[in-house]
């Protein structure tokens, strides 16, 4: 018999991995080799729309992972299934091929893979094999800490200070899990198929438009626990204590630019959160009181990605195409071919959104204050259907984290006006010069806003795109438009 540790697309790490630790103990209980497994769906991917760069940094966490385990003589087997229906056949019978007793796996939260893991939890166990889900992804499980009510807290602010609370009365939530025992060397041979199975490669269809683009791509995530750790450490180092005052300017790489570790499970929270509790002095104070602003202030960024877990459990429509408020299913969107284009290509002729637009292209990544301003521009002032936008940056974000992007795309009310957000923000403008090239010899706050604050010559000479639209009157429009609908709802 065999114990089986089946990773996903979130825990693609052999250290701090909860239900590996979990299944590696098992297997020396019961004197039984530890066998992995990733379940390859080359279809799933396309389904979900995940950009060239999160694929290839998935299979490049695989190829480390391989020689990681290899080491120890545990095998990572791949299984491919071809269609996305194939899924439960192909786990249940790898799971029956490889004699296993023990299926462990770390918990995912949309709804397509809860349903997919209890089908595959009720055939096996039906066939007298043990299946073990397990809480991983998070520090705190979605669902444990309660409102006054009993309830799990809808609103972020309370969550948060229950949280901090919480991390701070018992730091042993940050312990972490051991790394897989070694299996005896015998295994190697007995189980040489499994060592042996393909890699994944790209699909035809998750092609970078270059090498050099891939290289580019690859230069700046370089994927795995070891790289991650290594940034994680930088930033601990350099950045945290000064992360409240910057974060929030584009142009200063102030941030972790950890998203991509954490999307993938490359590294956990409880790693980043165990180095941020030795800078903090041992401490798991991590509110402001600690005084200590900038890890109170990222720590809340990490508490932000907690909660957008607890509310896809909470409201599963949320991964499902719906907004959370569903009032919001009811607006009118509108199909303005021309704007779309220009959102995407980064020529809507407003600085700061053109910036984080082809920043996105070429690093797949964007920063949060540009998410944040680049999808209120999309959904209020071009009035495009949010879900557009939603799937446009899973198609290009190399940390693309379904919680994470369906909640920065909820629909409301409040429109970002880009030319104050880029004035308070890229106070120099600095980030917008270096990614709209038309714009690199603007002076001053012209930069702005080009076509209002130049004169018509002076503008005409850049080259660069007028307003796709007015930002007052389509700001209206947006208000308007959501009394109207959602009233009707
Ligand atoms: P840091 O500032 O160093 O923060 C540390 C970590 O905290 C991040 O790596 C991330 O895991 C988490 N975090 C930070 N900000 C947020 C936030 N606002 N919400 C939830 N978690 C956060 N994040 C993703 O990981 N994947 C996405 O697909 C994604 N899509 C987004 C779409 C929109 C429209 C918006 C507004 C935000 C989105 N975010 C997404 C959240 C956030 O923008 C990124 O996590 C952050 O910019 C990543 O940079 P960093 O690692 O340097 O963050």
């Amino acid at each position: 018999k065999t114990v089986l540790h089946w990773f996903r697309s979130k825990d693609l790490r052999i250290n701090d991995n909860r239900a590996l630790d979990a299944a590696s103990k098992i297997a020396k209980e019961n004197k039984a080799p530890l066998i992995t497994a990733y379940l390859y769906s080359p279809k799933d991917l396309e389904w979900h729309g995940t950009s060239p760069a999160r694929s290839d940094f998935i299979i490049e966490c695989l190829r480390l992972m391989r020689e990681q385990l290899s080491e120890k003589h545990i095998p990572l087997a791949i299984i491919e299934a071809p269609e996305r229906g194939d899924k439960t056949e192909q786990i249940v019978s790898f799971v029956k091929n490889n004699d296993v007793s023990h299926v462990y796996a770390n918990l995912e939260y949309e709804v397509d893979e809860l349903r997919r893991d209890k089908k595959i939890t009720v055939q096996l166990k039906d066939a007298g094999i043990a299946v073990e889900l397990v809480h991983d992804q998070t520090v705190l499980e979605p669902g444990v800490i309660l409102n006054g009510s009993g309830g799990p807290h809808k609103v972020f602010t309370p969550y948060h200070k229950a949280w901090l609370s919480k991390i701070s009365s018992s730091p042993d939530l940050l312990d972490l899990y051991s790394d897989p025992e070694p299996n005896e060397k015998s295994v190697l041979s007995k189980y040489r198929p499994l060592f042996d199975t393909a890699l994944p490669s790209l699909p035809e269809n998750k092609q970078f438009g270059s090498k050099d683009e891939r290289d580019r791509i690859r230069r700046l995530w370089p994927a795995g626990h070891d790289a991650g750790m290594a940034r994680l450490e930088h930033f601990v180092t350099n950045k945290l204590q000064t992360y409240a005052e910057t974060r929030s300017n584009p142009a200063k790489d102030s941030t972790s630019r950890l998203s991509p570790y954490f999307s993938s499970g490359a590294i956990s929270v409880r790693e980043a959160l165990n180095m941020a509790r030795k800078q903090n002095g041992g401490s798991t104070d991590f509110s402001e009181s600690s005084g200590n602003r900038g890890l109170a202030a990222w720590v809340r960024e990490i508490v932000f990605r907690e909660f957008y877990r607890q509310v896809v459990v909470i409201t599963p429509h949320t991964v499902m195409n719906l907004p959370q408020n569903l009032k919001f299913n009811f607006v009118q969107w509108e199909d303005d071919k021309e704007g779309w284009e220009k959102w995407c290509g980064g020529n809507t002729g407003v600085p700061l959104i053109d910036a984080g637009m082809r920043h996105l292209k070429e690093e797949a990544w964007m920063h949060n204050r540009l998410r944040m301003n680049t999808a209120s521009y999309l959904r209020n002032n071009l009035l495009i259907d949010y879900r557009r936008g939603e799937r446009y940056f899973a198609e290009h974000l190399v940390d693309w984290d379904v919680c994470n992007n369906t909640q920065g795309w909820e629909p409301s009310y409040t429109v970002f006006n880009p030319v104050s957000q880029a004035e308070r923000n890229d106070k120099d403008g600095e980030y917008i010069r270096r990614w709209v090239k038309e714009l690199r010899d603007v002076e001053g706050k012209a930069v702005f806003a080009p076509h209002e604050r130049l004169s018509k010559s002076e503008f005409e000479k850049l080259g660069y795109p007028r307003p796709h639209v007015d930002f007052n009157e389509t700001k209206e429009r947006a208000v308007a438009r959501y009394k109207r609908d959602l009233h009707r709802a």
